[in-house]
């Protein structure tokens, strides 16, 4: 369980800095996405309370970044907390999350012979007139996802909507990127094509409009990833919390869910608590899946290998997924420099001045800005922890939006071997 610490404060200072001008209307043109809501377009959201009373606050670097941020550990702590858990059992029901193996992960899985060198998209525009479009509509070319998940942003992106076929928890939270709520679309009516008149299931959080930290979750902030819920054998439950287990859970469809996913998406992972793996792995082979495949796709039994299907607490009553959304995360990413030069987002790390009053330690400092006693020390070029009243110190804040230097590499899509509980021959 790795519910995150409040950082009300420094999230709401966040929040209020990524608001965005009034703009445009997004430009959703994907009309086959299935029966559900996609709503197009911002509305204006108010950036919570005031940001904290704190002194001035400087970005570092003052410019841009020319490659990978130094220092800016933004992720470390969480990469570093992502790991087996075996008391699963002892979650609370609606524990988030997970975190870590941002990008990597399916090292069970051969290197992608390398894909026939598609272009990456954009790449077609300079960087001036990449700038110029976005000068003239930040949201002409698109949704943006920015950064990581665990210390990103969103910008254009799209608010999915309670539907036909499911029913959005908290509207507020639901923002993704287009190709991440087209690809839920997706996933959703490839159930429905299998079992026509299933009931609806349950989207949790995706992310805010604006990306960014949301409680509890300690990813969901660059409008990739979602929380979503099972299908039930009774339909939809009346709470979001209801855990599935061997007598509820519907594994016809639920599994027809997690494949389509698979198959029909760019997914990069899935959190699916370990007992609900292991119902629906054999489920699967029962119903004819390729036992080899299965055991590149699912952590269980084997426990061995991280593929798509990934153990993490707290996910019983919903899963997690987080999907890749390439042309967000390549427009988002050629777009940072921009974005970074407009204050539309934060730099990793920021500083924040402060004097120091008679009585105050280096580590309740620390404690206050949610940093570190070494952090600072290394800010000031400080070799002891004394520090003196009446002086100014540089106090690094971290929660802003980490640059990513390489394109997005989209893995090719784990099909299985035919299998024709699922596939029907084409002539
Ligand atoms: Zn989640």
């Amino acid at each position: 369980m790795l519910r995150r610490s409040a950082r009300g404060i420094a999230a709401l200072f966040i929040a209020s800095l990524l608001t965005l001008a009034p703009l445009a209307r997004a430009e959703h043109t994907d009309a086959g996405a299935g029966d559900g809501g996609i709503a197009e377009g911002a509305h204006a959201i108010d950036g919570g309370a005031p940001p904290s009373p704190a002194k001035t606050v400087e970005s570092e670097p003052a410019s841009v970044p020319a490659a990978a941020e130094p220092g800016a550990g933004a992720a470390t702590d969480e990469e570093a907390s992502e790991g087996e858990d075996e008391d699963a059992a002892d979650a609370p029901p609606d524990d988030e999350e997970e975190v870590g193996a941002e990008e990597e992960g399916s090292h069970c899985f051969e290197a992608a012979s390398a894909a026939p060198s598609e272009p990456p998209p954009f790449a077609e525009l300079s960087d001036e007139e990449l700038s110029a479009r976005l000068m003239a509509d930040p949201r002409a070319l698109g949704s943006m996802s920015l950064g990581r998940t665990n210390s990103g942003a969103l910008i254009g992106g799209v608010q999915m909507l309670s539907g036909e076929r499911w029913e959005v928890i908290n509207p507020r939270e639901s923002w993704g990127t287009f190709e991440t709520v087209d690809f839920i679309a997706a996933a959703i009516d490839k159930v429905h094509e299998k079992f026509p008149g299933s009931a609806r299931v349950r989207i949790g959080d995706i992310s805010d409009e604006n990306g960014g930290d949301i409680a509890p979750h300690l990813s969901h902030q660059a409008g990739r990833d979602a929380d979503i819920g099972w299908f039930y054998k009774e339909g939809l439950p009346s709470e979001w919390a209801t855990r599935a287990d061997a007598n509820n859970l519907d594994l016809p469809r639920s599994w027809a869910f997690l494949r389509a996913f698979i198959t029909e998406t760019d997914v990069q992972l899935i959190f699916v608590d370990r007992k609900i793996q292991g119902m629906l792995y054999e489920y699967a082979l029962s119903v004819g899946e390729d036992r080899a495949w299965l055991d590149k796709i699912f952590q269980y039994p084997t426990h061995a290998c991280a593929g798509i299907i990934r153990h993490a607490r707290g996910h019983l009553n919903h899963f997690h997924v987080r999907l890749h959304a390439r042309k967000a995360q390549e427009l988002g990413r050629r777009a940072y420099r921009f974005l970074l030069a407009k204050g539309r987002i934060r730099p990793p790390v920021t500083y924040v001045r402060v004097k120091v009053k008679r009585g105050q330690t280096l580590g309740r400092l620390a404690k206050q800005y949610r940093t570190t006693v070494s952090a600072i020390q290394r800010a000031n070029g400080l070799r002891s922890t004394l520090i003196r009243a009446g002086k100014d110190y540089r106090i690094p804040r971290k929660g802003g939006v980490e640059y990513i230097p390489d394109p997005v590499s989209v893995p090719p899509r784990r099909r299985p071997p035919f299998n024709p509980s699922y596939d029907r021959p084409t002539g």
